[in-house]
């Protein structure tokens, strides 16, 4: 008898990407020669039964971007593909993708069903009706399929559009700040249940948006855009734990921006030696997230609480360290208040940011 373990194999899963969808190589317009471009060199793809949401101020050529997926804009220069096909030079109706206008666009004389079986002629009658009435079901209209647009709110209205662009179930749908008009309870709820449709439909989907939390909490990828191109594209998690600038890191989430040198995998900082999440060298900027730091009164610490905020759920404290202000992120008790002294630790790594 020998105590010898079989040997297991261990499987390697390997996660296949689902195909591309949309390819967007090298995009540039320009709106006026002597200006900068609304959108520059921006390269990007979407997979099948993806949701990439493309994040950033106002300004930063967000819908620009969206309207020349969708045909309404002409490129300067690059090129779309959608399945492999080059559409770059399609007008919008030959192109098979859905938008979501941001001012709805919805028939005025025709009812809230009506609108949603517009797209849905080419339908036996009963069945576009039934897939009429499930989308107005989706988006929690169905009781006011026989209202016309006049006599919804504004995010009632929205929503018929996204029940209108959905119901034929286009490959890919755009959406312009698709929220913006609903109150904060109202979104939030809404984001989930756009997510799911989409998701039900198979459907990719490019959302616009400004909202950060939103981008974050809807997104299998976000596309973090600045002056007319993409600084960052990642998963949500990828963005906010290894923003790669101090203006993503800023954008998404909250960040304290500290000097630090770096020697390979490790920086020295107000905090001390901190360990990076990738190698740098030299003067860098890092970014610690302000629930990376935790605070313990001390009389013998480093820092000391100059502000606070209590939030319910947590607590924002400001805490005078090492020659600045640092923003800390704590559990909401016990409560410290102002004036105590306190001693800080980093846990986690930090980020060594570029520009
Ligand atoms: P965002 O959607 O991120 O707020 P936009 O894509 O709408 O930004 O705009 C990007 C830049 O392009 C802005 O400077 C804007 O003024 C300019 N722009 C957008 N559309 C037009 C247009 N039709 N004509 C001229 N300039 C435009
Ligand atoms: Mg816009």
């Amino acid at each position: 008898m020998t105590d010898r373990v079989p040997a297991v194999e261990i499987p390697i899963l390997v996660r296949r990407r689902p195909p591309v969808l949309l390819a967007v190589e090298g995009l540039t317009k320009r709106f006026f020669s002597d200006e900068a471009a609304a959108v520059e060199d921006v390269s990007f793809t979407v997979a099948e039964g993806e949701l990439v949401s493309l994040l950033g101020p106002s300004g930063c050529g967000k819908t620009t971007t969206l309207r020349l997926v969708g045909g309404f804009e002409t490129p300067d220069t690059g090129r779309i593909s959608l399945r492999g096909r080059d559409i770059t030079h399609l007008p919008p109706e030959k192109r098979g993708i859905g938008f979501v206008f941001q001012d709805y666009a919805l028939f005025p004389q025709l009812t809230v069903l009506e609108n949603v079986k517009f797209g849905l002629r080419n339908m036996p009658r009963a069945e576009a009706d039934k897939r009429a009435r499930e989308m107005l079901g989706l988006v929690n209209l169905a009781d006011l399929a026989s209202r016309r647009p006049h006599e919804l709110s504004g995010g009632q209205q929205q929503r018929v559009a996204l029940a209108r662009t959905l119901a034929v179930a286009p490959p890919l749908v755009l959406l312009d700040e698709p929220f913006s008009n609903l109150d904060a309870a109202m979104r939030v709820e809404t984001r989930q249940e756009v997510r799911a449709m989409l998701k039900q439909a198979g459907s990719s989907a490019i959302l616009v948006t400004h909202d950060q939390e939103e981008a974050l909490a809807l997104s299998d990828r976000i596309a973090v855009m600045e002056g007319g191109r993409i600084r960052q594209i990642g998963t949500p998690a990828q963005i906010y734990r290894e923003p790669v600038s101090e203006f993503v890191a800023s954008f998404i989430g909250r960040s304290n921006i500290l000097p630090a040198q770096a020697t390979g995998g490790s920086a020295e900082t107000i905090f001390g030696n901190l360990a990076l999440a990738r190698e740098a060298a030299g003067d860098v900027a890092v970014a610690v997230r302000p629930e990376q730091i935790t605070l313990q009164p001390d009389p013998a610490g480093s820092g000391t609480v100059v502000g606070r905020e209590f939030r319910g759920h947590d607590q924002l404290y400001w805490v005078r360290a090492g020659g600045r202000t640092v923003l800390v992120i704590a559990g909401p008790f016990p409560i410290i208040e102002t004036g105590t002294r306190v001693r800080l630790e980093v846990c986690d790594c930090v980020v060594p940011l570029s520009g």
